[in-house]
């Protein structure tokens, strides 16, 4: 039987929801994705042919705000993965304190495999199949796993062009020169550093020397590993979707980003001898971040996990019986809907910034990150020591608490 990402999220709630006597009829709305919209559309390829492609929009949530989540482009986009990350989305907002409820998008597509036409007019015509449930104010699309700010231009232009006017507050993670925010493209990646750091500053050490291994050397990944070695550690190992390189002695991060800029994968890096891409998960380091994609640590192959903290910068990278596996060896996982929620902080002021019109420094950004996230981190630390549970079931009692207490003021309608 294939695994449920839904059956696993709902499992984490309802363990949280639990825990703090959550009213029934709340967990009941909260087992169910508010709304789907699946469309099939097609697309005139380079050579004259036309493709039918599958796409969906979930907006699982939004009793706190408009529904927030990034488009995916991916070959194994499903309408469980899909409904598992917009839920997702809805308990990280919770948890920050962001004004936002959560939704999430993708089409069935292999990108590598499409022109940058084929991918423009795939955009244009996915945007206006699911524009009747988009809105600045109803629901707000970001960038995934192989969409990119190029992306959210797409979006944001054919959005604004059947409206009549440009709306920048369509989308975030849009390029810096059209209203994106500064510090957008870094934030995942910012914040997966920040929450490690914060676990580490718990124990009274620092970072330096520490030893990482990094899964998927894309967006979240690079930023998150340099970041990481900014602040003393050492990035032992990295991976993409094609293989593994390791190095206990140290790899040259920037190299790496700026080889992975200009070839899009590490396949042609030809420095380092290519290591087996799930390699990178059972190395003997101190931390592990898994940023590539979900169901990455299971009851398979938890066994082999020789890091002593994980830091989830991917959505859904471990599976709730991987999840027990660590707990009892001891293992601190910092749960992906904290370490990965600097990207909707920052996304959320992106809003904020195309909505009034004006725009922040850099460092504004990143502080208001810092602040925003330590500030969750800090509540998640304190419930899991209330409550004697881990980081993971924490962070989900701190988000549904918040959920739950705003559906007590506004009630059920009608
Ligand atoms: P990305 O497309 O920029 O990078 C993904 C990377 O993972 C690529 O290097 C790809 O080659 C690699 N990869 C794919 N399959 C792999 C595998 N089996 N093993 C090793 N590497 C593999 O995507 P991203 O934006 O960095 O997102 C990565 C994860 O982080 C996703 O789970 C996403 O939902 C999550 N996330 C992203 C953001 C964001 O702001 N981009 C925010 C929160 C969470």
């Amino acid at each position: 039987m294939k695994f449920s990402l839904v059956k696993m999220v709902q499992e984490q709630v309802e363990k949280a929801a639990e825990c703090i006597g959550v009213p029934e009829h709340i967990r009941e709305i909260l087992k169910c994705p508010m709304r789907i919209l699946k469309v099939s559309f097609p697309v005139r390829m380079d050579d004259g042919s036309v493709v039918c492609f599958n796409g969906m929009r979930c907006q699982y949530n939004n009793v706190l705000g408009p529904t927030k989540g990034g488009v995916r482009y991916f070959p194994e986009v499903s309408e469980d993965e899909v409904i598992a990350l917009a839920s997702w989305m809805t308990w990280k907002c919770a948890l920050v304190d962001l004004p936002y409820g959560g939704a999430k998008g993708g089409v069935i597509c292999d990108p590598t495999k499409l022109s940058e036409g084929e991918l423009e007019r795939l955009t244009r015509r996915f945007t206006t199949e699911i524009m009747p449930i988009l809105g600045p104010h109803s629901d707000i699309p970001a960038p995934d796993v192989f969409t990119t700010s190029k992306t959210m231009a797409w979006m944001m232009d054919t959005y604004s062009m059947f409206k009549g006017y440009p709306e920048p507050a369509i989308v975030t993670g849009k390029p810096e020169v059209m209203g994106g925010s500064l510090g957008r493209k870094q934030a995942t990646g910012r914040g997966v550093a920040i929450t490690t750091r914060e676990l580490y500053k718990k124990r009274g050490k620092s970072l330096k020397d520490v030893t990482i291994a990094v899964q998927g050397f894309g967006n979240v990944g690079t930023y998150a590993a340099l970041f990481l070695e900014q602040m003393g550690a050492k990035i032992v190992a990295v991976s993409d979707a094609f293989c593994a390189l390791i190095d206990h002695k140290g790899l040259p991060v920037d190299e790496l980003m700026e080889f992975v800029e200009k070839h899009t994968n590490l396949k042609e890096y030809k420095k380092l001898k290519h290591s087996d891409r799930d390699d990178v998960l059972y190395q003997d380091v101190d931390i592990l971040i898994p940023a590539a994609l979900e169901n990455q640590i299971r009851k398979d192959n938890v066994g082999e996990i020789k890091a002593k903290v994980i830091s989830e910068g991917a959505n859904g990278p471990t599976t709730p019986e991987a999840d027990k596996v660590l707990e009892g060896k001891g293992v601190t996982v910092i749960p992906d809907i904290l370490a990965n929620a600097g990207g909707v902080i920052v996304s959320h002021l992106e809003w904020v910034q195309a909505l009034s019109g004006l725009y922040w420094e850099e460092e504004e950004i990143n502080q208001r990150l810092e602040k925003r996230l330590v500030r969750a981190f800090e509540k998640v630390w304190k419930k899991a020591r209330e409550k004697s549970v881990s980081l993971r079931s924490a962070a989900y009692i701190v988000a549904i608490e918040r959920i739950a207490d705003v559906y007590q003021y506004r009630g059920l309608f009608p």
